[in-house]
């Protein structure tokens, strides 16, 4: 049987359609292996396009993968295989074959072909149909629901990567989720380019929460990162009603100073953006909040970051996931002068990311005392860790602990950021 392995790099959706590919070359008659496996025939780079150094990292496991498996058929697949990359660059000396966003969904064809393979096998159905989820040492479920970004922000290049929008059916969904739920599945993560802007006829976002959580017996439900400006009030509504529904909200601000997001063609500003965070806070009772930051856009000066200090300051962000700004070639934000040095980037990146280390450090210590409930990841030695459903790290001791248990508890202690459950004492 054809072994296959992939590599993903990159955001969740990327990690979503993986686990599509997996299911489709499963279908198709391949056999499935580690990267690392002994014999490998196909090995296959979900790359990234996003940033610089995703783009290095899809090229460095392709070399990798070259080393491993020397006569092995290598593909890259995805964003950075669509407009980034180059078959005539040196970098891509160790790719056999670039497979960009338009193709990548007949991937079990495109290697059948190349391998001379028996076999004309594509996904079944639309791109957006075929559940990833398969149980075994995985606990939550990627599903994809959206593609696609109808907006311009200066400095990303998604919206020309992933230009098609597409939604997935709610009812085909739905069906999909109770699925996996019936195989065991206890959390679900549903994820998009711009996830805000689901639309399947009039049913968007907030429709669609609703019938997964009126699933009988059905997992809980994540959300990946949503836009502000989209449907998020609507969304932090719904969670407040349904236990259903993790209590954590991603909602990216990328600068707490007006200029900085006017010059990002970012669709709010600072003031909508705190309104949207206090009005969760009114709504939801202990909810974790992160958000996404980019240190050292161009032009932004010592007194534009200072301003975003202060909203960081005074938001109470749980989870900060900062970046340095690098242009995309092929974005607006790539022909402005750059002008932040990237000593002064990285100075301002390390400066919030010790912020956010603190933020997510007190919230933690904010849940000793509290119920929790952990999706447990990995057991060892009668030491479970997995994750609340406020997106925080937890640690449990306590008898009979099992990969993807569910453990409703209260949080006994915290430690630099993570809870700690000791004893299980529901
Ligand atoms: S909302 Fe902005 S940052 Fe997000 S994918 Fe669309 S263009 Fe990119």
């Amino acid at each position: 049987m054809t072994t296959v392995a992939f590599k993903t790099v990159g955001c969740r959706m990327n990690q979503a359609e993986t686990a599509e590919f997996e299911a489709a070359f499963r279908a198709a008659g391949f056999r499935v292996v580690a990267t690392n496996s002994d014999s490998c025939d196909v090995c296959i780079i979900h790359g990234c396009a996003v940033t610089a150094a995703a783009e290095r990292e899809s090229l460095r496991h392709a070399r990798s993968m070259r080393r491993q498996h020397p006569a092995a058929l290598i593909l890259v697949a995805g964003c950075s295989a669509e407009k980034i990359l180059r078959m005539d660059d040196p970098a891509t000396a160790a790719v056999d074959r670039l497979v960009g966003q338009a193709d990548k969904h007949r991937l079990p064809a495109i290697v059948a072909q190349a391998l001379d393979l028996p076999t004309t096998a594509t996904l079944p159905g639309s791109e957006l149909t075929v559940d990833g989820w398969r149980g075994g040492r995985r606990t939550r479920a990627l599903v994809k629901v959206q593609d696609g970004c109808p907006f311009r922000c200066a400095y990303c290049i998604v919206p020309s990567l992933r230009p098609l929008q597409t939604s997935r059916p709610s009812a085909d969904i739905v069906a999909a989720v109770r699925r996996m739920s019936e195989g065991g599945c206890r959390e679900i993560v549903l994820t998009g380019a711009n996830l805000g802007c689901y639309h399947d006829q009039d049913r968007r976002l907030p429709e669609l929460l609703h019938a997964l959580a009126d699933i009988p017996d059905g997992p809980r439900i994540r959300l990946s990162s949503i836009e502000s400006s989209t449907v998020e009030t609507a969304v932090i509504e719904i969670m407040a009603e349904s236990d259903r529904i993790c209590r954590y909200l991603h909602l990216p601000m990328q600068s707490g100073d007006d200029a900085v997001l006017r010059r990002m063609g970012r669709r709010y500003t600072v003031a909508d953006y705190r309104d949207r965070i206090s009005f969760a806070c009114r709504h939801l009772d202990n909810v974790g909040l992160g958000t996404d930051i980019i240190a050292g856009f161009p032009g932004e000066t010592e007194t534009e970051f200072e301003n975003t200090v202060r909203v960081v300051e005074a938001l109470p962000f749980t989870n900060l996931h900062v970046f340095p700004f690098s242009a995309r070639p092929g974005t607006p934000a790539a022909s402005m002068a750059d002008t932040v040095p990237a000593s002064v980037k990285r100075e301002r990146v390390r400066f919030l990311n010790a912020m956010g280390a603190a933020k997510q450090a007190r919230f933690a210590m904010q849940q000793v005392g509290r119920p929790v409930t952990v999706l447990l990841e990995r057991v060892r030695r009668g030491i479970g860790s997995g994750w609340t459903g406020e997106y925080l790290p937890a640690r449990v001791t306590g008898k009979d602990l099992t990969v993807n248990q569910l453990v409703k508890a209260t949080v006994s202690d915290s430690d630099d950021g993570m809870v700690a459950i000791n004893g299980r004492n529901p």
